[in-house]
């Protein structure tokens, strides 16, 4: 190891285009159909290396948000740890400081990114090349870890782990998100799921070709999200701030992954500030965004 290696990398939030559960697998995990997308939203995760020289690793994390641990509780430290028992590295400091700008518990996937910086950081410190090995690694982390490693736009399938490459939207378009004050909790919000009464499943299949064929003017018709008939029920927020994105001129306008944030499409920039601008004022955190191919 070298004395002392640094790496800083941006670590993207997503939102989900598609969002369909399908059933729940005997491992307690739920199978997926998802269309994620990745977005300019980013936290900025440092990671620097120190050989201690003995033969016990130590990771510490410092975070500009203190509202989240800085312990094992937080999935970026759990990374490295990870990461330093695959590869059987030994004798390792490990000091990790997390930018944090994606909300947290908001359906943009904030930790998964972290996490996957955390990795793609060592991977490249420690000059780990085998991919789909890392891939691996980051699915054992979280459903959502193997697309925020790869990030662009993808189907996901499985528990979210198998992924399948998708036409992303190109910067012509620009993203608004806004997050009102509620946070909801993933496992909470499965655990809704598990309660609906049977349902027929839904399927990405007719997304994921019109995104194929750069046909975004379809997509409102097109995407959908499960999550969001339990919450718009319960967060008037999210009704309030899809219906102010439409107004201002969003092509289309829905929940992200478990909520509460809601993203809109927007062919015009400005419009996209400007629904950004009166969700603010509404006391919403918002981001005028671009995709992330
Ligand atoms: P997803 O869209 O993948 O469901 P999310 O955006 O809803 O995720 P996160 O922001 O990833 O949710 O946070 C979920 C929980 O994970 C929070 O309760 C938080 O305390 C915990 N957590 C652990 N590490 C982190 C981290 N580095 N960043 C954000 N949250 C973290």
């Amino acid at each position: 190891m070298e004395k002392k290696m640094f790496q800083k990398i941006r670590c993207p939030a997503k939102i989900n285009l598609f969002l369909e559960v399908l059933g729940k697998r005997e491992d307690g995990y739920h199978e997926l159909d998802t269309v994620m997308h990745g977005i300019d939203l980013c936290d900025t995760v440092g990671v620097e290396v120190n050989a201690n020289g003995g033969r016990d690793n130590r990771i510490a994390l410092t975070c500009t948000d203190p509202s989240l641990p800085t312990d094992g509780c937080n999935i970026a430290f759990r990374a490295a740890d990870a990461f330093l028992r695959r590869y059987r590295i030994t004798g390792a400091d490990i000091g990790i400081h997390i930018e944090k700008r994606i909300p947290v518990a908001a359906g943009l996937a904030g930790g998964s990114a972290d996490c996957a910086g955390v990795l793609i950081a060592l991977a490249d410190l420690f000059g780990i090349t085998d991919r789909e090995d890392l891939l691996m690694l980051g699915a054992s982390l979280g459903a959502d870890v193997p697309f925020c490693m790869t990030c662009g736009c993808a189907k996901a399938s499985g528990i979210g782990d198998i992924l399948e490459r998708v036409r992303p939207l190109t910067p012509e378009w620009t993203l608004a998100v806004a997050k009102g004050g509620e946070t909801v909790s993933t496992a909470q919000a499965y655990a809704e799921i598990d309660s609906l009464p049977e349902r027929e499943y839904r399927s990405s299949e007719r997304l994921v070709s019109s995104l194929g064929n750069g046909d975004v003017c379809s997509l409102p018709d097109l995407m959908f999200n499960r999550f969001e008939e339990i919450y718009e029920k319960k967060i008037p927020q999210i009704a309030r701030a899809k219906h102010i994105m439409l107004r201002c001129g969003a092509i289309a306008a829905m929940m992200s992954g478990s909520g509460p944030s809601v993203f809109g499409i927007f062919a015009d920039y400005e419009e996209a500030e400007r629904a950004c601008s009166v969700l603010s004022e509404e006391g919403c955190l918002t981001f005028v965004c671009l995709p992330v191919m």
